[in-house]
């Protein structure tokens, strides 16, 4: 397993996840259940991190982490999925949670 990246929290993981595997790349997140788990732990091995399986993915997987970060600054783009109530980026075009599309 190579550590492609720290997320700062559980929904940044799980949209940035959503995007890896639109482009079918394998990847795992790790401390997914860890949420809890600050102040009992070092606070920084609480992160959920984002993990590849095969290190000849990493460049394409970096491609699309800054167009997410980028993405990630512009959140007025933001809309609310009518079926589950969580808030996606401007740049996707179905719910990262629950895949449902945007109208
Ligand atoms: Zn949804």
């Amino acid at each position: 397993m190579h550590k492609l990246y720290s997320a700062a929290d559980l929904q940044q993981a799980y949209l940035l996840s959503h995007l890896l595997r639109q482009a079918g790349i394998a990847h795992y997140i790790s401390n997914e259940n860890l949420q809890g788990g600050v102040g009992e732990l070092p606070f920084t091995h609480t992160y959920p991190a984002i993990w590849l399986f095969d290190e000849a993915d990493r460049v394409r997987a970096r491609t699309i982490i800054e167009a997410f970060e980028q993405a990630a600054t512009r959140q007025e783009d933001a809309w609310r999925c009518a079926a589950c109530g969580e808030d996606s980026p401007g740049t996707f075009e179905t719910c990262w949670k629950c895949g449902c599309g945007r109208d």
